[in-house]
């Protein structure tokens, strides 16, 4: 089996939702106490939310390069990052790295374009859901069509990732306007909406909604289990 890297706590809410995922993974494809070689190094979310919201990628780009360089000489076979967002700086992470990425845009879009799904919404942070680093990788690598929400809706979507659900707060009205949002996006065109941020799994979920959900955290995990347990290369 090979060792997954994990560069996590961004924030340590979905870190260990992933650690859960990715064990849970290995043991049903193998059974008995088999569970995964895991390298993990979480950093502290913090100094990385400050910088981010002080638009100081490059500073964020450092201390994850660091980390990821410490993961790999752990012994990982292979990086999964676990944040939609910090994705951005994922070029810069992987200069420094002899070990692959597995790109969670990636993991996602092969799973839409598997499904047959053409036109899907995006939710996650501000970032994810404006900046080009994520939407025009689905859209010109997998050609995937991207619909965000309305500005005051980005806004709402982007408050409860860090004011509440990084802080594992779990609160019935946003868990509303999610879903109305989820809606919206539906009734414009959406077939599906990907929960673009490792933590919204942690407040919606399949069974609130009919709009088929792609929660990036759980989907990222199940390929880097089935990377770890197979020869598959990236
Ligand atoms: N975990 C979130 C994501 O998937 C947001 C936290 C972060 O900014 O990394 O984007």
């Amino acid at each position: 089996m090979k060792t997954i890297g994990m560069l996590g706590g961004m924030s340590w809410e979905s870190t260990a939702s992933y650690y859960k995922a990715i064990n849970e993974g290995v043991k049903a494809e193998l059974g008995g106490l088999n569970s995964a070689k895991i390298c993990l190094y979480s950093v502290n979310f913090n100094e990385i939310e400050k910088l981010q919201h002080q638009g100081k990628w490059d500073e964020t780009a450092l201390i994850l390069a660091e980390a990821a360089k410490s993961v790999e000489a752990g012994g990982a076979d292979f990086l999964v990052i676990c944040t939609n967002t910090m994705h951005k700086v994922a070029p810069e992470i992987e200069r420094h790295l002899s070990i692959p990425i597995l790109h969670i845009a990636d993991a996602t879009a092969n799973k839409l374009v598997i499904d047959g799904v053409k036109k899907v919404g995006l939710l996650g942070t501000r970032f994810t859901m404006e900046q080009d680093f994520y939407k025009n990788r689905l859209v010109e690598k997998f050609g995937i069509e991207v619909v965000v929400p309305e500005e005051s809706d980005r806004t709402t979507v982007h408050n409860i990732i860090y004011e509440e659900l990084c802080r594992g707060v779990i609160n019935f009205d946003s868990r509303e306007k999610y879903l109305s949002i989820v809606e919206s996006l539906h009734e414009q065109g959406a077939e599906a909406v990907i929960l673009g941020c490792t933590e919204i799994a942690l407040l919606i979920q399949q069974a609130h909604t009919d709009v088929p959900l792609y929660d990036t955290t759980d989907i990222h995990a199940a390929q880097a289990v089935q990377l770890a347990i197979s020869g598959m290369a990236i």
